[in-house]
């Protein structure tokens, strides 16, 4: 197949794309690198199947070609960079998702949407299946992202219904794994990073709220057979295994040896109390189901941070310097 992902050079994009390369599919990734890195993608360039277009989507998209599918994952996905950029995100998941729905439409394409569990908001029923319909903020802070994949979602059943198009909509749980930034804001890059450089672990409120961390290997499968069955319709990819921000930063710690203390700051406006996914529908559709234990993921992204941080401490490393990088060419 001929694949466009959006938002190639993210954290999940390009993962996604060396999916793809491997199963023999042709890929043309697209990104603007608002939140995305070059180094990313730059392992890609070896594979003759890969080809790049540096492009903002919310902006008209040309291909030149045919299209299989069209998979849009561009958007800023961390708090702290939607946050920054409200509108960018905002028009990523309104203008971004009709522009590739409409290239899809011209190509004949199928369509993969990235959703996300945000479109359930703070939850009021814990686990989340695929039939709550979610309890989220519009005017707050996190409106700009939730509302973004709530309109993406709506758009993609209204080009299903009305043109025939052939969609799926993966709603993602929070996913970790080698490729994150250190300075993403995330929970899993924040500690491990703050637990390597013996600065304190930062936990917003008092760490009771819950999340369900998947490794990023398990996610992409997912997405993957996903992308490859018949379902239309929205479908959780996400680890069950739910636990508080307080124990993953303890798992942090005790995997990384680390001797950095806890220090408090406010929770966020409107940060998720609780979340987990119910993939009885993943189980029972696709047959999947998370397979990495979190501290074999956890080992595997602490040594990658690990790994960046001797690359960018070296005299001719080229490591990661995070967003700082965010307007580079490849
Ligand atoms: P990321 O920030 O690493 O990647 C997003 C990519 O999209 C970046 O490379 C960025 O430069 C690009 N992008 C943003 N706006 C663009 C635009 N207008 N034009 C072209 N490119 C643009 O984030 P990620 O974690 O890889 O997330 C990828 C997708 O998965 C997003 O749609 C996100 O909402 C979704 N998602 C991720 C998670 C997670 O845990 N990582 C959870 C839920 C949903
Ligand atoms: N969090 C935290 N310390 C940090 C970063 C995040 O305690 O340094 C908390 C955050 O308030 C939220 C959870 O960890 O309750 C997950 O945050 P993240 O930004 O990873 O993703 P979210 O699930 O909120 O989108």
């Amino acid at each position: 197949m001929r694949v466009l992902v959006t938002g190639a050079a993210g954290f999940l994009g390009s993962h996604l794309c060396r999916r793809l390369l491997d199963e023999g599919h042709e890929v043309i990734g697209m990104d603007n690198f608002v939140t995305g890195r070059p180094e990313n993608i730059a392992g890609l360039f070896g594979d003759r199947g890969f080809h790049f277009v540096p492009h903002d989507v919310t902006n008209f998209i040309f291909v030149d070609g045919p299209l299989d599918v069209v998979m849009h994952f561009a958007s800023p996905a961390s708090p702290i960079d939607y946050l920054e950029l409200p509108i960018q995100t905002l028009k990523v998941g309104s203008l971004g998702a009709h522009k590739t729905l409409g290239l899809a439409k011209a190509k004949g394409a199928r369509y993969f949407l990235a959703s996300t569990s945000e479109v359930y908001g703070d939850p009021l029923v814990n686990p989340q299946p695929e039939s709550y319909w979610g309890n989220v903020n519009p005017v707050g802070p996190r409106g700009v992202y939730d509302e973004a994949k709530r309109f993406a979602e709506a758009m993609t059943m209204a080009y299903h219904r009305v043109h025939g198009l052939d969609v799926r909509i993966v709603r993602i749980f929070n996913t970790y794994g080698p490729a994150m930034r250190p300075h993403d804001g995330r929970v899993v890059s924040n500690f491990i990073r703050q637990a390597l450089t013996g600065e304190p672990l930062t936990i917003y409120g008092d760490g009771s709220q819950t999340r369900s961390f998947c490794y990023v290997s398990d996610e992409i499968d997912g997405i993957y057979r996903l992308l490859m069955s018949e379902f239309v319709g929205p479908m959780n990819i996400g680890n069950p295994d739910e636990m508080t921000v307080r124990q993953l930063a303890d798992v942090i710690l005790e995997l990384t040896g680390s001797g950095s203390r806890i220090e408090i700051r406010p929770l966020p406006q409107d940060d998720p109390q609780v979340r987990r996914p119910m993939i009885d529908r993943a189980r029972e559709v696709l047959g999947w189901e998370p397979r990495v234990p979190l501290r074999e993921g956890l080992r595997k992204t602490i040594e990658y941070f690990r790994e960046l941080d001797t690359a960018h401490r070296a005299p001719s490393g080229a490591g990661s310097r995070g967003r700082v990088e965010k307007s580079g060419t490849v």
